[in-house]
C-alpha cells in the first residue's frame, strides 16, 4: 500500500513496508516506537507483548537513578523476573572491549530479553551484545544526544581506536519526555547538533545525486527535512527544557535513524559534517583525551561545511541550493550549542588537517571531495581557518 510518509508520527514508522517513488522498497525492522510523556510506565506492556520473559538490564549509575530503577520496580510489579549490570556513573563510559565484556559475563542464558537504560554508550554495546548473543534487546532512552537508537550499527572504541561495528535494531525504542528533558543540557544541544547536520547531510546527498547521478530518495530526505525544521523553529525552547522541543529533537534524531534504515546508508544522516566530527575524535582519542559529545562537534562540523558550500558559490551546478547557513548558526545559537571548531577544543592545526583530509575517512562524495576535485580544497582550508582562528 502507498502511504504518504509525512502523514505518519514517528510512531507509527515501526513495522512500516512500502513501495516507494524511488523504486525501492522500504520497511522498518523495529517493533515499536514510543516517544511520549510518561510512556516509561509502559515499559513492561511493551516487553511483554515482545514476548520478553527474562530481562537482562544494562545501565550505569546516573541512567540506573534517572530511568533504571524505576523500570526495574514497574517489571517486578509486573512479575517479570530480571537482573542486571549497572556500571559506576563516573569516569563516563566508553564502549569498549572492558564495557561489551562485562556485560556478556553478567549475562546469563535463560535471559531472553536484553534491556539498555541509558543513551549513546549503553545502546551502542547493548545493540553489539545483541548482535553476538541473538537476543532481543530494547532501549529505554535517557537522553536526546544522538541519532544511534533507531540505527543497525554500533560504533565502539576497540584498542584505542573508532570502529563502526555492524550490529542489530533495537526490538524497541521507549523514550519517555519527561525523563528526557533533563538530560544534561550538553546532551540536549548535542541531540540538537547531530540533527542540525542534516542540513549539511542532505545537501551533500544532493550535490552527489546532481553530479554522480547517486540514487537518492525524496521521501525519506523531506521526511529528514521537516523533521529538522522543527527542531530549528523550537531550538531556543530546548534552553528552557521545553518538553515539546525535546520531543521534536528525540523524534527527528528516531526519524534519521529511520530514514536510514530505509535507504540501507547513512546518507540522509550523514555527510562532510560527520566526516569532521570522525577525524576530530579520532585525533583526540590518539592522544588519549576525551572530546566534545558527537552531536556536539557535528553541530559546529555543520557551522564549517556550509560555509565551505559558501565558497564553492560559483562552481554549484546551476539551480543547486545549498544550505542555509544562516539556519544552521542561529538554531544551535538559539540553543546555545556550539557553532566553531575552536570552541570545541580543536587546535588551529588539527582544524586546518581536517579539511584537507577529513573526506579521506571513507569514499562518499561530500562538498569536501567536490572542493577537491575542482582543486579548490587547500584554498578553501586557508580561508576557514583563518575565519575560524582569527585574534
Ligand atoms: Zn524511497
Ligand atoms: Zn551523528
Amino acid at each position: 500500500m502507498k502511504r504518504n510518509l509525512l502523514d505518519l508520527a514517528p510512531a507509527e514508522f515501526a513495522g512500516l513496508k512500502f513501495q516507494c517513488s524511488c523504486g525501492k522498497e522500504h520497511s522498518v525492522e523495529i517493533r515499536k516506537i514510543l516517544i511520549e510523556s510518561g510512556c516509561l510506565k509502559k515499559l513492561p506492556q511493551v516487553i511483554k507483548e515482545l514476548g520478553g520473559t527474562r530481562v537482562f538490564l544494562i545501565a550505569d549509575e546516573n541512567t540506573f537513578s534517572v530511568a533504571g530503577r524505576e523500570a526495574r520496580e514497574l517489571l517486578e510489579q509486573a512479575g517479570i523476573p530480571l537482573h542486571g549490570k549497572v556500571f559506576p556513573g563516573s569516569p563516563t563510559l566508553v564502549p569498549n572491549e572492558f564495557v561489551l565484556g562485562a556485560v556478556l559475563a553478567a549475562m546469563e542464558p535463560e535471559d531472553d530479553f536484553i534491556l539498555a537504560v541509558g543513551s549513546g554508550c549503553l545502546n551502542d554495546t547493548a545493540k553489539l551484545l545483541s548482535a553476538r548473543t541473538g537476543v532481543p534487546y530494547m532501549i529505554a532512552a535517557t537522553a536526546p544526544s544522538m541519532d544511534g537508537y533507531a540505527s543497525t550499527v554500533s560504533p565502539m572504541i576497540l584498542d584505542g581506536k573508532k570502529i563502526t561495528k555492524p550490529a542489530v535494531y533495537p526490538m524497541a525504542i521507549l523514550a519517555d519526555t519527561a525523563i528526557l528533558k533533563d538530560a544534561p543540557m550538553t546532551m540536549l544541544t548535542a541531540g540538537l547538533g547531530d540533527i542540525i547536520g542534516k542540513y549539511t547531510a542532505l545537501a551533500d546527498w544532493r550535490l552527489s545525486r546532481d553530479i554522480n547521478g547517486e540514487y537518492y530518495c525524496e521521501e525519506a530526505v523531506s521526511l529528514m527535512e521537516r523533521a529538522v525544521e522543527k527542531c530549528a523553529e523550537s531550538a531556543a525552547l530546548l534552553k528552557s527544557r521545553d518538553e515539546e522541543a525535546v520531543r521534536y529533537v528525540t523524534e527527528a534524531l528516531i526519524l534519521s535513524g529511520v530514514a536510514m534504515g530505509l535507504v540501507g546508508n547513512s546518507r540522509p544522516a550523514s555527510g562532510a559534517e560527520h566526516h569532521f566530527a570522525h577525524y576530530w575524535e579520532v585525533d583526540f582519542l590518539s592522544r588519549g583525551e576525551e572530546h566534545a559529545l558527537h552531536g556536539n562537534s557535528v553541530g559546529a562540523a555543520a557551522v564549517v561545511s556550509a560555509s565551505l558550500y559558501e565558497l564553492a558559490a560559483s562552481e554549484l551546478p546551476q539551480g543547486f541550493a545549498p544550505p542555509d547557513k544562516q539556519r544552521i548558526l542561529s538554531a544551535l545559537q538559539a540553543a546555545g550549542a556550539c557553532i566553531s571548531p575552536k570552541e570545541l577544543g580543536i587546535s588551529r592545526a588539527l582544524f586546518c588537517e581536517s579539511v584537507l583530509h577529513a573526506m579521506e575517512i571513507r569514499e562518499r562524495f561530500t562538498i569536501l571531495r567536490f572542493l577537491a576535485k575542482k582543486q579548490l580544497l587547500s584554498a578553501c582550508a586557508t580561508e576557514l581557518t583563518n575565519r575560524f582562528y582569527q585574534g
